[in-house]
């Protein structure tokens, strides 16, 4: 380290993990005591320039940031997300289920802190999905409505939402305002080598152009290079390939048919042979891909199925027109997520398939965590850093499981899919919670931690989606639960009233914007 106190800050690495990185220090300096922030990022190395769905947890760190949300959804392309939609995920295609899909909205459902919901649903599970029963969110998605109107100002909401974005004009936009609004120190230019000090902490770093640049905490945002964290540190990456097999993707941009066609209010992801596809809409493209393993599944094959989607989804297409991304990745993630005075957020750090979206949420979680209890002095780094290592080894670990659950509850066919059920490939404790899930329904006690990533309501939505019902009999509805349920009803019916359409509220910010908070 250059001094034992923490009084610069450099980040390695220009993607949207450098850049959230950048803005979220930068924008909070009472909670670093004022530290300088500098980001280096390799002119030689491209971003990763894919990663377009968010959480909710989004509009917070904008906020926090102090980007308007006007500017975002203006600058990024970006459109209102409200959860996932996972269509095939349960049957073959030829079980003559061709419309079986299920949703995860961002809401939780209907009067959730108090009451578990679910048991006096199971009653009427044939006439009414979960999602629709609990959830009126599940209708705005339905229909393509936004969460909000231009009633509502930045950031305010009806229904929870998060974002599609652009990738590369995310970074761009987070660059531009941590250089212009916050003061953040950029320089392009590789870093070719690392110093420590006698304690094996990083005390500068060799850029190519810029000579050597001091600091005393080093933020590893250089993607899956790893460029301190693995080459200079050589943390191990854990690899999940035995739980998770997806270790590839392609990935293509789609122009709408014409500037009507509607923008979805959430993630499609529609389940394959060998893997499945995912499909978001931007304001002026959609961004489709396959994520699949390569033990199962070639690049063509790939390509193959992605075209045959695309074909089947939007007619005017002309395919040879369209470049198709090829991506490759390690599932998994890093023994130690901070080793010394180096901290590895973003890829650097791990990633799994993009299933649920998790990568930009780990970053916030994982900057949250860091300012929550910042090291101010290099002595408090041991403990600091044990610390941040168990909440995000926790972390992945949720992750994970809850990410399995959608392939352990499939009853799909094929080679990959039955490998996904094979009894080794699960985590030990979601067969657990599995086992335990046939007597009694998820609630708040099974994840009990402030700011668990996926909550027992996410576990509701995907079990009782895929029809995975428990072995009790199912609870007669008393006249307030029915009561709850009207509610939800009638709610979902006035909000599809009075709600734009995504892409009415997009155009209607693109033109007159939203009132600033
Ligand atoms: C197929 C796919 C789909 C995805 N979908 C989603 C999604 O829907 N939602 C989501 O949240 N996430 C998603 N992700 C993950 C998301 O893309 C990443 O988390 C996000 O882009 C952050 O990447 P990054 O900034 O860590 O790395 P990168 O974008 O790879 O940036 C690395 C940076 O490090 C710099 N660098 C590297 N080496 C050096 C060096 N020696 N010196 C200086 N600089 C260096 C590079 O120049 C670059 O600026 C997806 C990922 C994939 C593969």
């Amino acid at each position: 380290m250059a001094t034992s106190t923490v009084n610069h800050i450099v980040i390695i690495g220009g993607g949207s993990a450098g850049w959230l990185s950048a803005g979220l220090i930068a924008a909070q300096p009472h909670l670093t005591h004022n530290a300088k922030v500098t980001l280096i990022e390799s002119p030689n190395v491209p971003t990763l320039g894919v990663g377009e769905g968010t959480w909710p947890t989004m509009r917070q760190t904008l906020k926090t940031i102090g980007i308007s949300e006007t500017q975002f959804i203006r600058q990024c392309d970006a459109s209102f997300k409200q959860g996932s939609r996972f269509d095939g995920w349960s049957h073959d295609e030829n079980e003559g289920q061709a419309n079986e899909h299920y949703y995860h909205p961002f809401s939780l459902p209907v009067a959730y802190q108090n009451l578990n919901i679910a048991p006096y649903w199971f009653a009427q599970h044939d006439a009414v999905s979960f999602s629709h029963a609990v959830s009126s969110q599940t209708y705005l998605c339905d229909h393509n409505k936004a969460p909000k109107s231009h009633l509502h100002s930045d950031y305010q909401t009806v229904a929870n939402y998060g974002y599609h974005l652009d990738a590369g004009k995310f970074a761009q936009l987070l660059q531009q305002h941590c250089i212009d609004k916050l003061n953040v120190n950029h320089i392009i230019s590789h870093v070719d080598d690392v110093i420590n000090d006698d304690d094996n902490y990083i005390s500068a770093v060799q850029t190519r152009d810029h000579g050597l640049i001091t600091g005393d905490l080093f933020i590893d945002c250089s993607g899956h290079h790893g460029r301190l964290i693995e080459q200079h540190y050589k943390v191990a990456l854990q690899s999940q390939d035995h739980i998770l097999f997806n270790d590839r993707a392609v990935a293509v941009q789609v122009p709408y048919a014409n500037n009507e066609q509607e923008i979805l209010s959430y993630t499609k992801a529609t389940a394959q042979d060998t893997g499945w596809i995912w499909d978001i809409g931007l304001q002026s493209r959609r961004g489709v891909g396959m994520v699949y393993s390569s033990k199962f599944e070639t690049t063509q094959g790939a390509k193959d199925k992605l075209i045959s989607y695309l074909n089947k989804t939007q007619s005017h297409l002309s395919l040879a027109e369209l470049t198709i991304r090829e991506l490759k990745f390690t599932p998994g993630y890093r023994e130690h997520f901070w080793h010394k005075n180096c901290i590895a957020i973003g890829m650097s750090a791990g990633f799994i398939e993009p299933l649920e979206a998790s990568a930009l949420v780990m970053v916030e979680l994982s900057l949250n965590n860091l300012l929550a209890n910042f090291p101010t002095h290099k002595n408090a780094m041991p403990q600091l850093a044990q610390r941040f290592d168990q909440q995000t080894h926790y972390r992945w670990q949720r992750i994970i499981e809850f990410l399995k659950l959608h392939y352990v509850l499939s009853k799909r066919t094929s080679e990959y899919w039955q490998a996904h059920r094979a009894p080794n490939a699960a985590p030990r404790a979601l067969i657990d919670n599995l086992t335990l899930w046939q007597y009694q329904s998820p609630w708040l006690n099974d994840f009990d931690r402030a700011q668990e990533v996926f909550s027992s309501a996410s576990y509701q939505y995907v079990l009782y989606g895929m029809k995975h019902l428990p072995q009790f009999p199912a609870m007669k509805m008393p006249a307030a639960v029915i009561e709850h349920f009207t509610k939800s009803q009638q709610e979902a019916k006035q909000g599809l009233a009075k709600l734009p359409t995504n892409r009415q509220l997009l155009n209607h910010i693109q033109k007159f914007g939203l009132q600033p908070i």
